[in-house]
């Protein structure tokens, strides 16, 4: 028996038959060229991109007839990858200067793009690496002739093991043989893992060597809650891993049947749980999971991993197809998020000494007005056809929301000249990240139809701890008395102006602090779907009465460690189980 640890990055456990898919490197040999074969090797680099781009609309075709429209977004962003000029440029440049063959100069501008890659600071944007790689590989197979083989039909139920897995692989697999995944190299934030959520496919990524070292075939469990892999295991082993995925699928079989059972407390006040997405394949989760659509949507997701932006119609394709996964429920669109640690490809940023303050989100839209009405149009345009909100991030004061709203009112203006139509009506919301907007809340709260708390900012800017430095994280505390005094001035200055308060931060989704958010009244909770159903179960055997009493109760208290004390002593024995 062996014990392997990786990344777990799709929860669920699986026990079957590994099967590996050898999806390593195409074999690439560098050699120097003569001046009168440049033009031909130039001319070869073109016609093997023009070869994948057509592999690619006939894999889209394919894979639109088989699995309809929704997974269709990473191959689109393959081509979109693959259509850059700077692809063919800076390789033809490296095969000039360079007189190198084309297979050569391709892998060169392969390893520029890792080692640029790898210098950045968001592991979500650098990940998207292996998105260029995988099309990088598909160029260099169609340039040597090695076709990239369709995955083999799988016999029996197997676990697939690779080096790495592509979303376009992942779409192909046959869901009824293929029981979890695990890749030698990516991460939770992957495309290849969100798609194995949206999935409800177990995985465990980053295994390290794990295709090398083992054979075909061999007994394997993946526990994808853990991020452990076992391979060969014992009896004794296999039967408590049998039993912790028979729990751990009860325990989810259960859940799902309250999918649409109403998000409502024992005495009768209901509370909007929604989900949290970043790209549309998760939209259709959130609705198996009982979520009443979607809190936030960040569309930065779709800024990112290229070198332009998005024009005003790809934004629309993206933003419709996540409205459809979720109709007819409301979809939360925020606008873009980007600048400080998250920075786009296609702009020219200026390095900041201090990003987590620096150019970020509405004041980064605001820079760039044009570009911002390009999004706000977008987003009004699919108000036409479902219930939409916008929902400006990082809002530190009134005049940025003025400015957000009276550009937001010119791209409105623009759709009524043009005769487009959208909805008037769509509501405005503001993110509460910063102090200042705690402060300002009962002035925001005039200027906008609802408030939507980030506590993972709020939380880093309230406390000075820098959300993603692991060496701080016991500090990270969403109950410090600082925070809980803020979420109840937030709410109470919603409510005074009579606009709801949702909170969207990855606080919502914790089952422990469902009593207290809902006890100071939040009106929506807005989580990643595999949450929902555990906070709606908590949310369905509590009083409002109750849960006012607890979040109360917990302003008695002066250091987060007693607030958490009391907390767990004042949820009852059924809470507590479920909670586990
Ligand atoms: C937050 O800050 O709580 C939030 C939901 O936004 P993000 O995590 O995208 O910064
Ligand atoms: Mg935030």
């Amino acid at each position: 028996m062996r014990l392997f640890s990786g990344i777990a990055a799709s929860p669920g456990i699986a026990m079957g038959r590994l099967c590996i898919i050898d999806r390593r490197r195409a074999v690439v040999t560098e050699y120097q060229i003569n001046s009168e074969s440049v033009n031909h090797e130039v001319a070869r680099l073109a016609q093997a991109i023009e070869d994948t781009r057509i592999e690619l609309e006939v894999l889209k075709t394919r894979l639109a007839e088989t699995n309809g429209e929704t997974h269709l977004f990473f191959i689109e962003t393959h081509l979109m990858i693959l259509a850059d000029e700077r692809l063919i440029t800076e390789t033809s440049e490296i095969i000039r200067t360079g007189m190198i063959n084309a297979e050569g100069a391709l892998r060169r501008t392969l390893h520029r793009y890792r080692e640029a890659f790898a210098g950045i600071d968001d592991p979500y944007l650098r990940e998207r690496i292996s998105d260029v790689e995988t099309v990088i590989e598909r160029v260099l197979r169609n340039m040597s002739g090695e076709a990239i083989e369709p995955l083999p039909e799988q016999e029996g139920q197997v676990i697939i093991a690779a080096h790495d897995f592509s979303p376009a692989d992942m779409l192909q697999i046959n869901r009824n043989n293929v029981l979890a995944i695990i890749t030698e190299i990516g991460g939770r934030t992957s495309h290849t893992a969100i798609l194995a959520r949206a999935l409800d496919l177990p995985a465990v990524m980053g295994v390290e060597g794990i295709t090398d070292l083992l054979l075909d075939g061999v007994a394997i469990i993946v526990d994808g809650l853990s991020g452990v892999v076992i391979v060969d295991p014992d009896q004794e082993t296999f039967q408590t891993s049998l039993r912790r995925k028979q729990h751990y699928e009860y325990v989810e079989y259960e859940l799902l049947k309250t999918a649409p059972l109403p998000a409502v407390t024992l005495d009768g006040h209901q509370v909007y749980l929604r989900g949290n997405v970043e790209i549309p394949e998760e939209g259709a989760s959130i609705l198996n999971h009982g979520g009443d659509g979607v809190g936030l949507y960040r569309t930065e997701m779709l800024f990112m991993n290229r070198l332009c932006m998005p024009d005003e119609e790809e934004q629309v394709a993206i933003y419709r197809s996540m409205q459809e996964a979720v109709a007819p429920h409301t979809l939360t669109i925020r606008t873009l998020d980007a600048g400080g640690d998250k920075l786009l490809d296609g702009m020219d940023q200026a390095s900041e000494i201090n990003p987590a303050l620096g150019v970020r989100a509405i004041r980064l839209s605001l820079s760039m007005p044009d570009e911002f009405k390009k999004q706000l149009r977008a987003i009004l345009r699919v108000s036409a056809d479902g219930p939409i909100r916008i929902m400006f991030p990082m809002i530190s004061g009134i005049e940025e929301v003025r400015r957000a709203k009276a550009l937001l009112q010119e791209a409105k203006q623009e759709l009524v000249d043009s005769g487009t139509r959208f909805d008037s009506a769509a509501k405005v919301g503001v993110m509460i990240e910063i102090p200042a907007a705690v402060t300002l809340a009962d002035l925001l709260a005039r200027e906008v139809d609802f408030f939507s708390v980030g506590t993972n900012d709020l939380i880093q800017y309230t406390l000075a701890i820098d959300r993603s430095n692991e060496q701080l994280s016991h500090m990270y505390q969403p109950l410090h008395p600082a925070v809980l005094r803020s979420l109840r001035r937030v709410v109470q200055a919603a409510h005074g102006a009579g606009i709801p308060a949702c909170l969207c931060g990855e606080m919502a989704g914790d089952p422990l602090y469902l009593p207290v958010l809902l006890g100071l009244g939040f009106d929506e909770l807005s989580m990643g779907a595999g949450s929902i159903l555990r906070v709606k179960q908590i949310l369905r055997r509590c009083t409002l009465e109750r849960a006012a009493a607890i979040a109360e109760g917990c302003f008695a208290f002066s250091t987060s460690a007693e607030v958490e004390m009391y907390l767990k002593s004042q949820i009852t024995l059924d809470v507590a189980e479920s909670i586990d």
